[in-house]
């Protein structure tokens, strides 16, 4: 994945990051406009665009992971394991004795529980607000898009936050795209006109050769956003009601460690010391998480 700078202090902050995840192990690299276009040669790096490419971070391994192929793979273990999966299941409220939940209502009946786990994304808010919990996140309309389908021509995925979208093709030929959130809060599960008219004048500025390029799709999801750009996975303070959200345009590739930690907080009501700096607590506390650069969430 090639992540592109446009000014000095893009250029600053990016050569800090590859040095930062080296640090930590994470293979990064560094590369000049010049080294970019070997990556990447359809990638505009001329003088004569609003922001020139003045260099680009690049994770050589990085890949794709198709989602729905993933979620079912989960599913089906899950399943194996004995998980019950029930899908088409609306949650219309909680059930208490005193202040600990013991249950939740459905469209489909009640089910008793002795510990409740909500991890509903963008809806976080709306069902945690059933069990009078109100939490420190905002909903926003994220969207992405794809066009007609094309030879292979573009190697890696580019993303520009400067003049922001990035653009990867998927192996069946079509370019996906998209950048970040739609800035007001909504459930609408669409995106903004104009979000998609930035979006197509970044792409066609650093791919002259897509200029052409029709979009097919657009489609918008719903996600949780926190001002610490850190997701929550944590007890609450409803006894036995435990939160993951907060993921926001990023809770995909957070996966394993989301599902892992959870488990372990559900399990032994603490957290795991993993996540114990993700807790609720840190909104009132004040104690926030400053890693906007590195944190799975990217709003
Ligand atoms: C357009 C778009 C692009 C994205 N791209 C990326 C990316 O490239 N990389 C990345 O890492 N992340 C990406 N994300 C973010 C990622 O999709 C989310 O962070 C992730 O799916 C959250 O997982 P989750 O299991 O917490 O919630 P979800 O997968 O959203 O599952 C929550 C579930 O709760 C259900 N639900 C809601 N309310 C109720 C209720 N009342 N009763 C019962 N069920 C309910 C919903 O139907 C849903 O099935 C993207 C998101 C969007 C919208």
């Amino acid at each position: 994945m090639l992540n592109l700078a446009h000014t000095l202090e893009d250029v600053r902050e990016s050569v800090r990051r590859v040095e930062a995840n080296k640090l930590n192990g994470v293979d990064a690299e560094w590369l000049s406009p010049q080294e970019v276009k070997e990556v990447c040669p359809i990638l505009n790096i001329g003088d004569d665009i609003r922001y020139p490419v003045m260099g680009a971070t690049f994770q050589p391994r990085a890949g794709i992971a198709k989602h729905d192929h993933v979620a079912w793979a989960l599913a089906r273990r899950a399943s194996e394991l004995g998980v019950d999966l029930i899908q088409n299941c609306e949650v219309t409220g909680f059930l208490f004795e005193g202040d600990r939940v013991t249950g939740v209502e459905t469209s489909r009946g009640r089910i008793h529980a002795g510990k409740v786990a909500l991890a509903a994304a963008g809806h976080s808010s709306v069902v945690a607000g059933l069990a009078g919990l109100e939490l420190p996140i905002q909903s926003h309309p994220l969207q992405a898009l794809v066009s007609e389908l094309f030879e292979p021509v573009h190697p890696t995925v580019v993303m520009s936050n400067h003049v922001h979208v990035y653009v990867s093709q998927a192996h069946k030929g079509e370019l996906v795209m998209g950048a970040g959130i739609d800035q007001y809060v909504g459930y609408g599960q669409r995106g903004a006109f104009h979000g998609i008219e930035e979006q197509m004048a970044a792409a066609v500025e650093l791919f002259p050769i897509f200029a052409r390029a029709h979009v097919l799709r657009t489609w918008g999801g719903i996600v949780d956003t926190t001002l610490d750009a850190s997701p929550i996975i944590s007890k609450t303070p409803v006894d036995q009601l435990y939160v993951n959200c907060g993921w926001g345009t990023g809770g995909f590739k957070g996966t394993p460690a989301s599902g892992y930690t959870f488990a372990h907080t559900i399990a032994h009501d603490e957290p795991h010391p993993l996540n114990a700096p993700f807790a609720l607590d840190r909104f009132e506390t004040g104690h926030l998480i400053d890693e906007h650069g590195a944190a799975a969430v990217a709003h």
